[in-house]
């Protein structure tokens, strides 16, 4: 990559996504101006290590990811925020950092660290403004196995698999790099296969993710894990309750305790969130809705509230989630408050990982998922046209064609926002629709 145009290009050639979850195109971001580019390795989502061992195993490309995008930002530094707890991690990427322009920042074993707004205060001290993104304050967040991936980038390798953790109620619980469009059930087989009859699998993570029980959906450059769960678990029966009765049981019970609040991540850093506010939307007082509903507004959906903070088991992370979508279909702004302090109790109030693995019921499916090398490739993938922030990809090829590992076989539409779309098994292609699929053969 010699020029910053360059660098975006390649970035952009190659496919590269926000591989933390997001899925925003990551050449955009190489084409911003900022002083400061940070490495995401916080990973707080319990049960996952993918990031984990794309540091221990990846941090030469990491550290040269970061670099890479310094170079095309015109940023003078880079930071990496790892977990200090995750020592062969923090090990590995000192020994890969030479010179001063990189340095390490040291997280603390906390949900969520790796929250942007979070992260961005702890590893600069600088506030990002509500509703803003980390541009306004000078800074590019990127996860590491984004910038994994543009360092390979770099050397015309494009984005064809994800780095995956599948846990929970597995046989053998691992991290594995696996093919774009492989199913949940090739990938479950890869962990031995679910240890119970009858279960669930939280897709990206059992605090964010999304619950999902077909097994033929498939990895996308954005699945972070699957968490396999009995389908008896508390977060199952939890997260399967309709939305409409989440809000009639918050309706009737909550008692305005406000711990929900007091623990929620953005109102410690300082942000006018306060989930107890936003439960009075649903009826329980005389005041309309969309009064309550703005205390929703800057709401990250971390989850902490509904499972880890309600005393009554209620929901009001789902009430933030409603008030969202009301102010959206109502064209309501916010008007909360602008000013951001953080409390007094931020630092002695944030949730420890451990803790709120005990209250989810997971502590016994801490095991280390080990990495695994090499994997049977699947006998067939399928490629969604629309794996990414922004407009699906326009499919390049046809139903019989013959394509290779890392051919392009879709792209963005003109002037779009949006993401190439690459083979991640040599093969024919069988269909094109809304997704591309492969079969080997
Ligand atoms: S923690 Fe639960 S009961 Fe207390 S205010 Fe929040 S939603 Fe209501
Ligand atoms: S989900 Fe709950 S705890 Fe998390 S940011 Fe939103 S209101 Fe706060």
């Amino acid at each position: 990559m010699k020029t910053i145009t360059d660098a975006a290009e390649t970035i952009r050639e190659a496919g590269v996504v926000g591989a933390g979850g997001a899925g925003f195109p990551a050449h955009v971001k190489a084409a911003a101006k900022v002083d400061t580019i940070i490495a995401n390795g916080a990973e707080c989502e319990p049960l996952i290590h993918k990031d984990y061992e794309v540091m221990v195993r990846h941090a030469a490309e990491v550290v040269k990811g970061v670099r890479l995008l310094m170079r095309a930002t015109g940023a003078p530094r880079g930071i990496i925020g790892i977990k200090e707890k995750n020592a062969a991690a923090v090990e590995a990427v000192t020994r890969a950092l030479d010179g001063k322009d990189v340095s390490l920042h040291l997280l603390g074993d906390f949900y969520p660290s790796g929250d942007e707004y979070i992260l961005v205060y702890e590893a600069t001290g600088r506030l990002i403004p509500p509703q803003g993104i980390p541009l306004d304050v000078g800074v590019v967040v990127n996860n590491v196995e984004t910038l994994y991936n543009i360092a390979r980038a770099a050397d015309g390798a494009p984005v064809t698999h994800k780095w995956i953790t599948v846990a929970g109620a597995v046989r053998t619980p691992v991290t594995f790099r696996a093919p774009l469009g492989m199913s949940f059930q090739d990938a479950l087989a890869v962990a031995g296969g679910p240890a119970v009859p009858e279960f669930g699998v939280f897709v990206g993570g059992i605090m964010m993710g999304s619950l999902e029980f077909d097994m033929t959906k498939v990895v996308t450059k954005t699945t972070a894990g699957l968490i396999a769960l009995p389908v008896s678990h508390q977060l199952i029966v939890r997260k399967r309750q309709p939305a409409k009765a989440q809000h009639r049981i918050g309706k009737s019970a909550c008692d305005q305790c406000t711990f929900c609040t007091e623990l929620c991540p953005r109102y410690l850093l300082g942000y006018d969130v306060q989930p107890h506010k936003v439960m009075r939307s649903l009826g329980f007082t005389k005041t309309g809705e969309a009064f309550w509903n703005q205390y929703a507004a800057l709401c990250c959906a971390c989850g902490l509230c509904t499972l880890y903070a309600c005393p009554e088991s209620l929901f009001p992370k789902e009430a933030c989630d409603k008030g969202k979508a009301d102010m959206k279909e109502h064209g309501e702004k916010w008007e909360g408050k602008r000013e951001v302090k953080p409390h007094a109790m931020y630092e002695g109030r944030r949730t420890p990982l451990k803790q709120l693995m005990k209250k989810l019921g997971v502590s016994a499916y801490d095991h280390p998922s080990a990495f695994k090398e090499s994997i049977p490739a699947p006998r067939r993938v399928t490629l969604p046209l629309a794996q990414h922030i922004g407009t699906p990809a326009s499919a390049l090829v046809k139903a019989g064609q013959r394509v290779e590992e890392g051919t392009c076989v879709a792209d963005i539409p003109g002037g779009k926002l949006g993401a190439r779309i690459h083979a991640s098994i040599s093969g024919i292609v069988r269909t094109v629709d809304t997704a591309i699929v492969i079969e080997q053969g």
